[in-house]
């Protein structure tokens, strides 16, 4: 069984003084609805890299969260905002 999706939470981060926050332990992301949509998707990978490698220094998951964001984004993957009663379309 792969491991269980990370909790997203897409707020204002204030005090906390970052643009997004991986906690380990909870299997929570938390991520700045302020930011425009290319540092979301980077922000979204860094988090989601903390939560995957919690071995792996900043250093790295910086740099790899920085190619992962541009590679997507030169494929044009973007984040698609959904009503909150919809579901994405499923794709088989
Ligand atoms: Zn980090």
């Amino acid at each position: 069984m792969p491991p269980p999706l990370p909790k997203v939470i897409w707020r204002k981060l204030g005090r906390e003084q970052a643009w997004g926050q991986a906690t380990i332990n909870d299997n929570l992301i938390e991520i700045d609805i302020r930011l425009g949509a290319k540092r979301q998707t980077e922000v979204l990978l860094h988090e989601g890299l903390h939560i995957a490698f919690p071995e792996m220094t900043e250093a790295d998951v910086d740099r790899a969260g920085k190619l992962l964001s541009r590679l997507m984004w030169s494929q044009n993957y973007r984040r698609v905002l959904m009503d909150k009663n919809n579901q994405p379309p499923r794709i088989s």
